[in-house]
């Protein structure tokens, strides 16, 4: 197929983007460069430096598919502001959306996030569950849902949301590179590698086993798999939404110590108080995409996780 990646150049769309190269498709990277890396496209593919509110001209070109990563993803970043979230994921999706159906594009596999559910009221959380985000972040990634579906019953739109929860390791090179990094297993590494003191744990006063967070943490490759069975089952004026996760939890704490087996060597840590926003446990239930598209982790051990992360990262450093 002849597929847009939008955001192919960064983490999670560099490594689909590597994945559908390899499965032989025609793939055209879409990105800003805000947040991504030139070098991060794979290569086989091809790059386009532009932006996702202005793709009508490229799409004219005549596409079977979008593949939309292309989004700002800082929670934090995200209340301070909004308006910037906002304009981007929401009004910068609807633009790509309408560029689209000018363009005759029939299918939209769309990067969305557990940041939708909120504080859950159980775990693990099912894609019918309440959306209630509590961030502007989550708010515009439900809203572009909300689209979606409106899309798909309305134009015949072939649309697959994938709601992910916590994604780590890498594909080959391909790893997180953010320059603001505010996840848990890249922000350890840092401390191992020497560029970070120590590692802030925010909180331990959480009501779990040991006291800390527990986030249920997906291989990326894994998780990039299943952008390539969601292109499959697109079926036009179908939204579907399948959360993504490995379905078990670890604790910020079972994080870095995994960190330290895998790396050998010290890492500091410096308790401090929760950060504003997180819930204590978020785990997925990801049984409907195994179900109906058959999709199941390959490599869901914590340990092959963080190895593979460390690798890239002494990879990518030349050590
Ligand atoms: N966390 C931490 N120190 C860090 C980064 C994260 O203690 O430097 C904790 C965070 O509070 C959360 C978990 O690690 O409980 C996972 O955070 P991350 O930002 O990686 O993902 P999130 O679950 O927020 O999407």
């Amino acid at each position: 197929m002849r597929l847009l990646v939008t955001g192919g150049a960064g983490y999670i769309g560099s490594v689909v983007a590597a994945q559908l190269v390899e499965e032989g498709h025609d793939v055209t990277v879409l990105d800003d460069l805000s947040t991504g890396h030139a070098d991060a496209v794979p290569e086989g593919a091809r790059f386009v430096r532009g932006s996702i509110t202005d793709a009508g001209g490229l799409l004219a070109e005549g596409f079977d598919a979008v593949l939309h990563f292309a989004a700002k993803s800082l929670v934090g970043e995200s209340v301070e502001r909004p308006g910037e979230y906002w304009a981007c994921n929401l009004g910068g999706t609807l633009a790509l959306l309408e560029a689209m159906r000018a363009a005759g594009v029939p299918r939209i596999v769309f990067s969305s996030t557990a940041a939708v559910y909120g504080e859950p009221e159980r775990v693990p959380i099912e894609e019918t569950d309440p959306t209630r985000p509590a961030s502007p972040y989550g708010a515009s990634k439900l809203a572009v849902d909300t689209a979606l579906t409106a899309f798909a019953g309305l134009y015949g739109l072939a649309a697959v949301s994938l709601r992910y929860f916590n994604v780590a390791g890498a594909y080959g090179r391909f790893c997180e590179r953010h320059a603001v990094e505010t996840h848990l297993i890249p922000n350890v590494l840092k401390v191992a590698l020497g560029e970070r003191e120590s590692v802030s744990l925010f909180g331990t006063d959480y009501p779990t086993e040991d006291g800390t967070c527990v986030r249920d943490y997906l291989h990326v490759a894994d998780l990039a798999r299943a952008h390539l069975l969601a292109l499959r089952a697109c079926t036009p004026g179908t939204h579907r939404i399948y959360n993504l996760g490995n379905g078990t939890g670890f604790s910020v704490k079972e994080v870095i110590d995994v960190c330290r087996e895998v790396t050998g060597r010290p890492i500091p840590v410096v308790v401090g108080p929760r950060r504003p926003g997180d819930p204590a446990v978020l785990v997925a239930s990801a049984e409907k995409i195994k179900r109906e598209l058959g999709w199941k982790p390959e490599r869901p051990g914590l340990h092959e996780i963080v190895a593979d992360a460390w690798e890239a990262m002494l990879r990518l450093r030349g050590a």
